[in-house]
């Protein structure tokens, strides 16, 4: 939406009847004790005020309301696989159920409830929700009871009856006394218990009996999924999929919460708060992730960080998020109604420490000169490597943000079913996996080191240490074979250095240092200087024997490759010394 849609948008919204008799009556909770699901009554009724004393917050909810007015066109879903996952049709009915339930509810336009109703009705008559892969049931059934709770006051009593079976019969009543994935170590387990939770709550003065065993179901297996959060809050799959995961996580919350439960101790579990902070230092000033493992550069405003930025006090962690309301942007995520109704006041806040370091399978350290300098330097690096859920072989890879922009970046996932429909063992992570033939998932793509073109070690697990609060020390001897190696990385407010040795190398053999990035190169002698949108960084290497070379890795390299428009990598090469040993050093600095 451009400046004068936007306008015009509003516009529409102030001319627009603020009740037909219903909001005030929408807002508040009935005789039925319905709405309860994962928002309390003084959150729907407080949301009036609070947009008035926070621009952003008014905004935010002008550009969900004009979205939910825009979609009323589209025509309902269907039942209709993507490879094997219906997945996203399950995440395109939340988008659509949560946004319309709540124009309802914060208009009182009827419009929305009728889209939204027979949104529910079509879903409810799909034969199943494709319980082979049990991610896109949870997903439905967590979208189908927010919006019979939310409605459930102006549905009709036949409506709320086919509503309700099919949550039972599609939904919770698969997963009566638990289900496997509730056990998985991965996002599954948060996934599939959270929209459980959500269908049984949303039901249960009807079916007391299946949402007791269910509930006791989940709450027994809760803490599986969040030992990866252990100890710090690094989520190991990524701020990708820390959003995924911590969606559900905080849905469960705030579901529970509402419910007048306690929250089973989930927010107390080990890094699982903390983990917001992990979450924001992981964006930098270009907007974009450290995605390493299975991510995208990408950001959304996904709501577990508005709750739990509340649930801190810290409101600084959604300073991105008020950046992207500020250009429109944020109402992509199927949960946007529920970032909206948690937003916390725009207190003045203190900005989080400019360093950030956690341990876990994947350690990262995480740096800035400053949170609110738009041009600040980032720099991000990690150890772990591809030895754990959706992992990449990216031990010692690193990111690097300047003056807005990326300069050193990691290429991120390729989708699922582009590599399972070429017959790729996508999920099998041991070392002669088809998994590491895709080019992105490789160490060859990744900003760290290779000995001679050879893939890491597929279960080596580089560690990271702090020397100090600005750097950071990596050790990639198993993850590349030798007797020693590691990677040093060092910040100062307007400079990287990173010092890469090795020792136990075959005499001659070639190390290649290498960097991907979307800047134009130019290679003057031992110097990178590379370029993008007017700006200039400076890569300067040491080493007598170092060759630097750039690299074109914009064409797929294999059939089952996609491209990376516009990419190409800064490679440095060196061999190993007759004394077998190597050293590196680049320093990085603004042009
Ligand atoms: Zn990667």
């Amino acid at each position: 939406m451009n400046r004068r849609e936007f306008a015009a948008a509003l516009a529409a919204l102030a001319a627009m009847p603020t009740a037909i008799g219903g909001t005030a009556l929408a807002l508040t909770q009935g005789a039925s004790g319905h709405p309860r699901l994962l928002v309390s009554s003084a959150e729907w009724t407080s949301l009036a005020t609070r947009r008035k004393a926070d621009p952003d917050l008014d905004r935010f909810v002008a550009l969900v309301l004009d979205r939910a007015r825009k979609d009323l066109d589209r025509s309902q879903l269907e039942r209709k696989l993507d490879g094997r996952r219906l997945l996203g049709v399950s995440r395109e009915f939340i988008r659509r159920v949560l946004q319309w339930a709540f124009a309802f509810r914060t208009t009182g336009d009827v419009v929305f409830l009728d889209r939204a109703r027979r949104e529910m009705l079509a879903v409810a008559a799909f034969p199943d929700w494709n319980p082979s892969h049990y991610l896109d049931v949870a997903e439905m059934t967590a979208g189908m009871a927010i919006g019979y709770d939310w409605l459930f006051n102006e549905l009709p009593a036949d409506a709320r009856a086919t509503i309700r079976q099919a949550i039972v019969g599609n939904g919770i009543g698969q997963a009566r006394n638990g289900h496997k994935t509730f056990r998985s170590t991965n996002n599954w387990s948060q996934v599939c218990i959270g929209g459980m939770v959500l269908g049984a709550l949303a039901v249960r003065d009807d079916e007391p009996a299946l949402a007791r065993d269910l509930l006791a179901a989940a709450q027994k297996d809760v803490f599986i999924g969040l030992s990866a959060y252990k100890p710090d809050g690094v989520y190991p799959e990524g701020p990708g999929y820390w959003s995924y995961g911590t969606t559900y996580s905080v849905l469960l919350i705030a579901a529970l919460r509402n419910a007048g439960m306690s929250d089973w101790g989930v927010l107390a579990a080990p890094g699982f708060a903390g983990s917001a902070e992990f979450y924001a230092h992981s964006i930098g000033p270009s907007a974009k992730h450290f995605n390493f493992a299975d991510g995208n550069e990408g950001q959304e405003l996904p709501s577990p960080i508005v709750y739990l930025a509340r649930e801190l006090n810290q409101p600084a962690l959604l300073t991105a998020k008020r950046d992207m309301i500020r250009k429109n942007q944020g109402v992509a995520d199927r949960f946007a109604p529920l970032s909206i109704l948690w937003w916390p006041a725009a207190e003045s806040a203190p900005l989080p420490p400019l360093s950030y370091a956690g341990q876990g399978p994947q350690p990262v350290a995480i740096w800035r000169s400053s949170w609110t300098d738009p041009d600040a330097f980032w720099f991000a690096i990690k150890g772990g490597g591809a030895g754990h859920n959706h992992g990449h072989m990216d031990a010692g890879s690193f990111v690097l943000d300047m003056d807005g922009l990326r300069w050193a970046k990691d290429l991120g996932m390729q989708d699922y079913l582009s590599l399972e429909s070429r017959g790729i063992d996508l999920w099998n992570m041991k070392q002669d996996s088809s998994r590491w033939k895709v080019f992105r998932l490789g160490s060859d793509a990744h900003n760290t080191l290779t000995v001679s073109g050879q893939p890491h070690s597929a279960t080596a697990m580089a560690s990271l240490r702090m020397v100090s609060d600005r750097e950071a020390l990596i050790d990639l001897a198993q993850v590349l074979g030798l007797r020693q190696a590691t990677r040093r990385a060092r910040f100062s407010n307007d400079a990287v250095e990173i010092e890469d040795q090795i020792e136990g190398a075959t005499p001659g053999r070639d190390i290649r240092w290498a960097m991907c990035t979307e800047a134009d190169i130019r290679i003057e002698g031992k110097t990178a200087i590379l370029s993008q949108k007017g700006k200039l960084l400076h890569a300067r290497f040491d080493g007598d024997t170092t060759r630097l070379e750039i690299r074109d890795i914009s064409a797929p390299r294999s059939e089952i490759d996609h491209a990376n428009p516009n990419t190409r990598q800064l490679i440095a090469v060196a061999p190993a010394g007759a004394d077998s040993g190597w050293r590196l050093g680049v320093r990085f600095t603004r042009g």
